[in-house]
């Protein structure tokens, strides 16, 4: 990571902001207005900004269904009967992947359930799942309901990782330990890439590697990391991982998910797996014959033919991610991501109360950093919300903010600095 000595200047900003070499792409996102000014965004990691683009993008599939009806399956540019396969080689790139490991489709929860019907297999020996304490709750609830669709119970079959005693965040050594602690017995190793509450970007080369080592699965969940932070699936071995779309991502709410499945189960039909028209082989789909054969690769477990508008819209917005690059993005991150840091311990050191939890390594989280607020979290929030700024806070005491490295600038950051500052000299958030 470059060393940038931040200051607290709005001419530091400034110089920054000049000086971005993706700064362009801001002007390519509608912003939400305040007061007849751009709002402060920090909430890309809850829901991305729309791009410009995607206007467009539904405009043409609402025109291929105006012109052509059902013939739009097989004509025009993007015919739908193949649309999954004009949004894979980004996808890819995104996630570190082979095009055959990957596809959109469905949701993230609805994906995680068809991931674990294939890799989830428990048997009396080995049926335990080790996932993070305080997961996102629809991972938990999916969890929960396979341990009990096998017929264990949650409380024998789910382990779960902590911190320790007085720390915010997992230690690698800690998770590894608990891997090979569950060894025999663990099926499935279930995390997080980027932990949504504390910001921490797991090291999922070395969970990967603990896991296999034990004989159990792995699997990751992107929801926050896609997007934010340099992935390596292929590379790193997972079995298979999900994401959705509609945070870092920028595809719209409710925009499409999407799976990871690692080029070793490719051409395993033998995997149990859920199955549906859409992941049969592509030749003999439309021979409506008994029997499934899955296509090879991810592709395979996809069940219904493809949501055109949300699809076009996501491939809209992976337009620009290519266009952008991730490694120009995660350098852009880390400089706003420490620039963020560095103004809030300025306003710590000055007396207000903020403690921010996630990892102070930048090689340990994304863009996001997590503020503990404490007792007047509540209304520190929502002062930044009356005064334009969009952030989120997640009971009971936390304030996400998410710059983007997309359509955030420094000058962004330091407008959000002001805002508390002004606040810190009313005089209201001193903790004495
Ligand atoms: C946002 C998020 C989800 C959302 O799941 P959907 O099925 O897309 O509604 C799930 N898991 C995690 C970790 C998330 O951050």
């Amino acid at each position: 990571m470059e060393i940038i000595a931040y200051n607290t200047t709005e001419s530091f900003a400034a110089e920054q902001d000049h000086r971005d070499p993706l700064a362009h792409f801001r002007q390519q996102f509608f912003f939400p207005q305040h007061e007849g000014r751009d709002a402060l965004y920090f909430c890309g990691n809850s829901l991305g900004l729309q791009p410009k683009s995607v206007e467009a993008a539904l405009q043409h599939e609402l025109e291929q269904w105006r012109r052509y009806g059902v013939e739009g399956h097989f004509r025009g540019e993007l015919p739908w009967m193949h649309y999954h396969k004009f949004l894979q080689s980004q996808t890819a790139r995104i996630v570190g992947a082979l095009e055959e490991e990957v596809v959109v489709m469905n949701t993230l929860t609805v994906n995680l359930h068809l991931m674990m019907a294939s890799f989830y297999r428990p048997d009396a020996q080995r049926f335990k799942i080790i996932l993070e304490a305080g997961a996102f709750p629809s991972d938990q609830y999916a969890v929960e309901t396979q341990a009990r669709f096998h017929g264990f119970r949650p409380e024998e079959a789910i382990v779960e990782l902590r911190p320790r005693p007085g720390e915010e965040t997992l230690r690698t050594e800690d998770i590894i330990q608990t891997i090979e602690e569950h060894g025999p017995q663990t099926a499935l190793v279930m995390l997080c890439g980027v932990q949504y509450y504390t910001g921490q970007c797991m090291d999922m080369e070395a969970v990967a590697r603990a896991a296999h080592r034990v004989g159990a699965k792995v699997g990751f969940d992107l929801a926050h990391a896609a997007g934010n932070v340099p992935l390596h699936l292929h590379d790193w071995n997972a079995d298979f991982a999900v994401w959705c779309s509609y945070k870092y991502l920028n595809a719209g709410p409710g925009g499409p998910g999407g799976v990871f499945v690692h080029e070793r189960h490719a051409a395993d039909a033998s995997l149990p797996r859920l199955a549906g028209w859409w992941g049969h082989d592509e030749e003999r789909r439309f021979q409506m014959e008994k029997g499934f054969v899955p296509m090879r690769g991810a592709p395979g477990w996809q069940l219904s033919n493809a949501q055109i508008l949300a699809f076009a819209a996501h491939r809209a917005s992976l337009d620009i991610f290519d266009a952008a690059g991730m490694t120009a993005l995660r350098r852009k991150s880390e400089a706003l991501t420490g620039y963020l840091e560095f103004l809030l311990d300025d306003l710590r050191d000055k007396g207000m109360n903020l403690r921010i939890i996630t990892p102070r390594d930048p090689a340990q989280r994304g863009c996001q950093l997590s503020v503990v607020a404490g007792p007047e979290g509540r209304r520190l929030f929502e002062y930044l919300s009356s005064h334009g700024a969009i952030c989120d806070w997640r009971e009971p005491d936390v304030i996400r903010l998410a710059p983007t490295p997309l359509y955030n600038s420094f000058g962004d950051v330091y407008a959000l600095y002001r805002l508390l500052h002004d606040e810190l000299r009313s005089g209201e958030n001193l903790s004495g």
